[in-house]
């Protein structure tokens, strides 16, 4: 299997809050299936959540629970390697170096930044500005072809190949250019309260997002509280009915249904009840995933073990790409 040499696709997750079904129908679930076409390297982020306040224990646990949820929505880690990223030292090695190849105008540009940032007052933290650098560091210490994201961090894979570009130029070919690698939905899940932002699990509002390890009511719960409109017609309108059209798009990833079909099923429904069956089937959708995940979780022995062997291996692939850019470089 080995000598096959498929591509090899990268991509990271970070435990910055649990995952919510925009992670999952927008990223975490492609995962699953690029397994059967691409040598696949995922990533527990915890070095990049910290760019935010957490509290360590909390931290902690998210961690292992991320890594958890990861392995029961479907990673197998005998075909995948997946891992946490401060057990493997070189992702904030190759950090600093390619701080160096990057430019200030470059990073004040970045969506991601503009946003987080106005939520940390005047004492902006540093690690926040530089994030899409560390993205790079992880996404290039592994030779990646493809990295598969969601649609909001599509500008930190460009800024990524533009680091890998002007590294090369400057020594030598060295990093693979790496490509985006969108999921077939492309889906972009919104935030439930605020239609217009997308959703993140890192939101201070509750009700802005479902978390995968909701349970049953409470999803449904805040599916009933999501923000609609006035005009009382279950219609694929994202511009005039941002909300509806987000609940079409989530209910058609739960249910595994086109929008068109979506759109035909609720025709002439009032809202509260397209609510509920939303609220349903994305329930009914997570409670199997949910009941491996405790399964996993309680057995934490076995889980750093498989930590343990998934970073040894991930920084072996990370030292030789490490120790050619720092001969590169010049660095003894
Ligand atoms: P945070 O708010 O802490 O940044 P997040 O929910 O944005 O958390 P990340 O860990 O930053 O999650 O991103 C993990 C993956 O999920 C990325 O590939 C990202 O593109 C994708 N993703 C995040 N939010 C959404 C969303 N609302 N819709 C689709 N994909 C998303
Ligand atoms: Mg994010």
């Amino acid at each position: 299997m080995e000598n096959e040499k498929k591509q090899t696709a990268y991509s990271a997750i970070q435990p910055s809050g649990t995952f919510t079904i925009g992670n999952y129908y927008g990223a975490l679930k492609n995962w699953v299936t690029l397994q059967d076409e691409f040598d696949c390297i995922f990533c527990v982020a915890n070095l990049h959540a910290i760019t935010v306040p957490q509290v360590p224990a909390e931290l902690r646990q998210r961690t292992y629970e991320a890594y958890a949820l990861l392995l029961a929505m479907g990673i197998d880690p005998e075909r995948s390697l997946v891992y946490v990223q401060s057990q493997v030292h070189q992702h904030a090695e190759l950090s600093w170096i390619l701080n160096n190849f990057t430019y200030m105008g470059e990073l004040s540009r970045m969506t991601q930044y503009k946003d987080k940032s106005q939520k940390q007052g005047k004492n902006i933290r540093v690690g926040l500005f530089d994030y899409p650098v560390l993205m790079a560091a992880d996404i290039l210490l592994y030779q990646s072809d493809i990295v598969p994201i969601g649609a909001d961090q599509k500008q930190h894979v460009e800024i990524c190949r533009d680091i890998a570009e002007r590294f090369n130029s400057t020594f030598s070919p060295t990093f693979t250019v790496p490509e985006p690698y969108f999921g077939t939905a492309g889906a972009r899940i919104k935030s439930l309260q605020e239609p217009e932002k997308k959703m993140s699990k890192s939101d201070q509002n509750v009700n802005a997002f479902v978390s995968m390890l909701d349970d049953k009511d409470t999803m449904i719960r805040k599916f009933k509280r999501a923000v609609t409109d006035s005009l009382a017609q279950v219609k694929y309108d994202p511009e005039n009915q941002p909300g509806v059209s987000n609940l079409l798009e989530i209910y058609s990833c739960a249910a595994g249904t086109t929008i068109e079909e979506a759109v035909a099923e609720f025709d002439g429904k009032g809202y509260g009840d397209f609510k509920l069956a939303v609220g349903e089937t994305v329930a009914d959708a997570l409670m199997p995933v949910q009941d491996e995940f405790r399964r996993l979780l309680s057995d934490k022995k076995q889980l750093d073990e498989m930590m343990r062997d998934n970073s040894e291996k991930a920084a072996y692939i990370a030292e030789k790409t490490l120790r050619k850019v720092k001969r590169k470089v010049g660095l003894l």
